[in-house]
């Protein structure tokens, strides 16, 4: 009995196609993947050592969740609606357990994260850049309408 129930709870599926994720690699850190379409379940834990594969955990992340909204998807995890966001701000967006156990990556999502996280390294190289980013973050695409004013006033 307790041994049915083990497998149960070991036993997590697909939030796309239901079938039952095997036991993993994603960029080198424990996951559970989908055979078939290759999406990934990464605990939470799992998701910070590959962003530290690409960024220095000294150095601040920021705000991992941009415009978060709820999703048709059960969590593999615990069975709760997904939510959805903006990874970090950035253009990628991936589907989290609302209770913060864990994140599912669609096929290659990893290696976006990874990207995502090199150019903030970037960014924060050059101060400027960590700023303007920023801004880009917090007021979406405003900047550009700043900048087409500014180009009226220009002429
Ligand atoms: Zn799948
Ligand atoms: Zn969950």
């Amino acid at each position: 009995m307790t041994t049915e129930q083990e497998q149960q709870q070991a036993e997590m599926k697909c939030i796309e196609d239901g079938t039952v994720l095997e036991p993993s690699k994603t960029s080198g850190e424990p996951s559970m993947r989908c055979p078939v379409c290759s999406g990934a379940w990464l605990t939470d834990e799992a998701l910070h050592a590959v962003e530290d594969k690409s960024f220095d955990p000294e150095l601040v992340k920021g705000q991992l969740r941009f415009g978060e909204h709820p999703t048709e998807h059960d969590c593999p995890h615990c069975g709760d609606k997904m939510t959805r966001f903006r990874y970090r701000g950035h253009g990628l967006e991936i589907e989290a357990c609302p209770n913060d156990v864990g994140y599912w990556l669609d096929h290659g999502e990893d290696r976006h994260i990874k990207d995502a996280l090199k150019d903030r390294v970037r960014g924060l190289n050059r101060r400027d850049g960590a700023q303007r980013d920023w801004q880009m973050t917090k007021h979406g695409g405003s900047r550009s309408i700043i900048d087409r004013v500014k180009g009226l006033f220009g002429r």
